[in-house]
């Protein structure tokens, strides 16, 4: 679409839309290109002649009315950066009837028509439950674990398998220079997502996931066969939920190869550094998709989540998406494995 195009739409969108102030947070854990969508939320916003307030620290600053306006030039310079800049948290107060009413009261006090919400799982769940106090939200899918069932891939995904891929690089010289197994923990929660991605993308010799049952007998024996043949390290990955703790894993394979084997947590460090593009986009589309469905001059009122979807970037209900099982790919785990017979 032509910028003039966009301009009329943004035009006749002030003057037929009935949403005039919103409010935007992140909440849950922070992911790389939550700032993409914050900037493109507010910017499109703006554009449409619509008031943007950032509430700081999630729904925790929602209910202590942590609220500042924003214009354009708040979300200058922001994109390049991990983490948020309106902060965030989990709430145990938000979590309560009485956090919830007392959240959507104090949107009300702000003169908020509609609420943008940027997290995960627990957040649109968070948000679900706000919508029944008559508080429309739209949810954007902001998470590294890429565990929501109604979206392709969350936002920080991207990045967050890069950085699991750039450390399985390094630990890949140390390990082949002492001749060493290592065993890599990634985060996740309950999604083996990032775990089998980052395997994939980074020639693992083997994985374990929260949602198969692992084989301590083919990693082991894979370690061994590979020995034999005169390959002598071997990196294993295993995500934080999986049915074996690494600890326990690191001394099984001690016990069966006599092999010498490390392990390292990465933790934190997957949650950071700047946005890969693949996260700014889905960021930025999403947000520009969250501002096109409250100009909707046909918008219900009714709670909505953005994501990707076959390639496109879609709205569906709210209560659908929290609703959505997410299909864990069974079959990349088997890639994975002939791979690395
Ligand atoms: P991440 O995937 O990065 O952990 P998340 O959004 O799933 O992000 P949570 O801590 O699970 O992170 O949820 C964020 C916040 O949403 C919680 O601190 C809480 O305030 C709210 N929340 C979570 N679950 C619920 C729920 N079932 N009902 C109401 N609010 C919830």
């Amino acid at each position: 679409m032509k910028t003039k195009d966009l301009m009329t739409e943004a035009a006749e969108a002030k003057s037929l839309s009935k949403v005039k102030k919103i409010g935007i947070l992140t909440s849950g854990g922070d992911s790389p290109g939550m700032n993409a969508a914050i900037r493109s939320v507010t910017r499109c916003a703006i554009n449409a002649g619509i008031q943007v307030y950032g509430i700081q620290r999630g729904y925790q600053g929602l209910i202590e009315g942590e609220f500042i306006e924003l214009d354009r030039y708040s979300v200058s310079d922001t994109m390049q950066r991990g983490g948020t800049m309106l902060k965030t948290a989990r709430s145990e107060d938000f979590k309560t009837e009485a956090g919830q009413e007392r959240a959507a009261s104090i949107l009300q006090t702000f003169g908020i028509d509609a609420l943008v919400a940027i997290g995960g799982d627990g957040t649109m769940r968070g948000a679900f439950d706000l919508s029944k106090f008559n508080v429309p939200v739209i949810c954007l899918p902001g998470t590294i674990d890429n565990d929501l069932g109604y979206t392709d891939y969350t936002i920080g995904f991207d990045t967050a398998v890069n950085t699991v891929l750039e450390a399985i690089g390094k630990i890949r010289d140390t390990s082949s220079s002492h001749e060493r197994t290592t065993v890599i923990e990634v985060m996740g929660r309950k999604c083996g997502d990032i775990a089998v991605y980052a395997a994939l993308a980074g020639g693992a010799e083997g994985v374990c996931v929260p949602e198969m049952p692992v084989d301590v007998n083919r990693i082991c024996n894979k370690i061994i066969t590979d020995g034999h043949k005169g390959r002598t390290h071997s990196v294993i990955i295993i995500a934080e939920g999986a049915p074996i703790k690494t600890t326990d894993l690191v001394d099984e394979i001690k016990r069966v190869t006599h092999k010498e084997v490390r392990q390292v947590v990465l933790s934190y460090l997957q949650r950071g550094g700047s946005p890969s593009s693949a996260d700014r986009l889905l960021g930025t589309l999403c947000g520009a998709k969250a501002v096109e469905v409250l100009t909707d001059p046909n918008f219900d009122l009714g709670s909505y989540a953005i994501g990707e979807q076959n390639g496109k970037i879609c709205a569906i209900s709210l209560e659908e998406a929290v609703n959505m099982k997410r299909d864990f790919k069974e079959e990349l785990v088997g890639l994975i494995n002939v791979l690395s017979k």
